[in-house]
């Protein structure tokens, strides 16, 4: 297993580059760029995929999924604006990279997949990372983690048609989520929710595709 926080000189120089790529992707949040170089993205993929781990593309990872693509992750983190006291529910574990690079700037992260073995192996890699403070849960997202509500932080990383009812109550006044919006096979739209004492504001941010946010277990 690599280490998060020791690359080889070769793999300092492929962050590097990724670091160069990202910055030409238009992310300019130095916390995050940081949390992109320190977590080793090899270490959430497997066999010859991890010699692509610094590519920006989404890889194949088990049960059908895909690890999203690095400048994505970036994006879509810089959008939440997570600040180190916050608590972050993630829905669609996935590899668990994002919910790694969550990790680095949140208090607390808890992601939900709907693929038992997704999550067992994302809780491994956490495990050998030391990245203590994510929680990975075997669910349905879509009705988010009522026993763990409300969050200062929610991120969805599957298309839904809506923004889940019960992942906006779950969502503090003050708080903000990001979520791709639209038909799953269509390219569909990032949108941001601020939530409001008043209300809940909508912002569109970006084209994104995602694999579609399914019902029930996997
Ligand atoms: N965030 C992931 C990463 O860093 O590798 C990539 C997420 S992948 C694009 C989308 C994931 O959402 C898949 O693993 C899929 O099984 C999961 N998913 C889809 N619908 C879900 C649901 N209702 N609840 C939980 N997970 C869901």
């Amino acid at each position: 297993m690599s280490d998060a926080t020791d690359p080889t000189p070769d793999a300092q120089e492929a962050r590097m580059r990724f670091i160069y790529t990202l910055r030409s992707r238009g992310v300019t949040d130095m916390r995050v760029l940081q949390a992109m170089e320190k977590i080793d993205r090899s270490a959430f993929l497997t066999g010859l995929f991890r010699e692509r781990a610094y590519e920006d593309t989404p890889l194949p990872i088990a049960c059908g999924q895909t690890i999203s693509q690095p400048s994505v992750v970036a994006l879509m983190t810089e959008a939440l604006d997570v600040g180190p006291r916050d608590k972050v529910l993630e829905v669609g574990t996935g590899s668990g990279y994002q919910a790694a690079i969550l990790s680095q700037l949140a208090r607390r992260v808890y992601t939900v997949e709907r693929h038992r073995a997704l999550a067992k192996q994302a809780q491994g890699v956490f495990d050998a990372l030391g990245l203590v403070n994510i929680t990975a849960i075997v669910g349905d997202g879509s009705h988010g983690l009522p026993d763990q509500a409300p969050f200062d932080r929610i991120i969805v990383t599957a298309a839904a048609e809506d923004p889940p009812g019960p992942l906006l109550a779950q969502l503090k006044i003050g708080g903000i989520m990001v979520v791709p919006v639209g038909q799953s096979d269509t390219v569909q739209n990032l949108i941001r929710v601020h939530r409001q004492e008043t209300g809940f504001e909508y912002e569109e941010l970006r084209a994104v595709r995602f694999v579609p946010l399914v019902e029930g277990l996997g």
